[in-house]
């Protein structure tokens, strides 16, 4: 994760120097790093946003004092990536605090998974299922992508391998019918969660539209997970950015950090749609799911 935008951080932060952490030299500074995160995927206006924070912490510093420019400018340039990835306008969600807070009102907690086929919605359903029974939730998933063939065998591997009972109808059937009957099933056996898949063809197909709200709006759902390929780039805020408004989404998972090369998207997707990432999927098996956390992601792109 980060490999490219990593060597390209080391580069410019080698080539500082201390004559350079005046505000007049910063300009072509800022410009050159601002351009780096923008080849590397980071969305324009977070790009932007931390060029601006880091010309702020580096113009309001006494630099006269230190010998080496590069240390401080490490410092204030993790600083204010960290900045953006803590937006104060985006919401934290603790997915597990929330399904105690349904256990006691002795409800199931309903997530819906949504995204594009193939970002890895169905493995990323089963790594979230496997990391709840670790938290000692049952779970139950309901088939709900009954357009795709091969989509209900799919998850049925996973929900065996996992232990898990899945809720499914035919193929061409109506994905809502799935969900209640598998709210149903989690409301008679006291199951904890109930995780439904979705079709995902086209992000801007209406009948899918027309779908999935009717699937959130019967489930009641209290969760919308919307899961992204980071290796799609730049086409990651795109993409949250119209399922967001189609259907709403309340967090992110970006899936394959494992094998993309840039990643910027990671930094600036949940500021782009005010919308927490939630987890990363780092590798294909089912504990390769790490917990969101903006100190990791910013030792990744800039080490020690
Ligand atoms: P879906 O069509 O969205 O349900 O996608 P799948 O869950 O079938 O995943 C598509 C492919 O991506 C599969 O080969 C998965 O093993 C792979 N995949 C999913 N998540 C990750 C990840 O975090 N890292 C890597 N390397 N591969 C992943």
């Amino acid at each position: 994760m980060f490999g490219k935008l990593r060597k390209g951080m080391n580069t410019f932060l080698k080539k500082i120097t201390i004559k350079e952490l005046s505000e007049k030299d910063l300009e072509p500074i800022i410009k050159e790093l601002t351009d780096l995160m923008i080849q590397n995927e980071v969305g324009i206006t977070a790009a932007e946003q931390i060029g601006k924070n880091l010309k702020r912490e580096l113009t309001s510093l006494e630099h006269a004092r230190f010998k080496d420019a590069m240390p401080v400018v490490k410092k204030a340039l993790r600083a204010s990536i960290l900045s953006v990835l803590l937006d104060h306008d985006v919401p934290e969600i603790d997915i597990l605090e929330k399904i105690n807070e349904a256990k006691t009102e002795n409800r199931p907690y309903i997530i819906c998974m949504l995204g594009i086929n193939g970002t890895g919605k169905t493995t990323t359903m089963a790594k979230l299922a496997k990391l709840f029974q670790k938290n000692k939730f049952s779970v139950v998933f309901a088939a709900g992508d009954t357009y795709r063939s091969g989509s209900i065998q799919q998850l049925g591997k996973h929900a065996d391998n996992l232990g898990i009972r899945m809720i499914a109808h035919d193929y061409g059937g109506d994905p809502a019918a799935v969900a209640i009957d598998a709210i149903d099933h989690a409301e008679s056996k006291g199951v904890d969660v109930v995780m439904i898949d979705t079709a995902g063809r086209m992000q801007n197909n209406v009948n899918l539209v027309r779908e999935l709200e009717k699937v959130i709006r019967l489930s009641d759902t209290d969760l919308k997970i919307f899961i992204e390929d980071s290796l799609a780039g730049n086409d990651v805020i795109r993409q949250a950015t119209q399922f967001n408004q189609d259907v709403g989404i309340d967090g992110i998972v970006m899936t394959k950090i494992d094998s993309d090369a840039k990643g910027g998207a990671i930094i600036s997707v949940a500021q782009a749609i005010k919308k927490p990432v939630l987890f990363l999927g780092n590798g294909q098996s089912y504990n390769h799911l790490m917990k969101f956390d903006p100190d990791y992601i910013v030792k990744q792109v800039i080490p020690k």
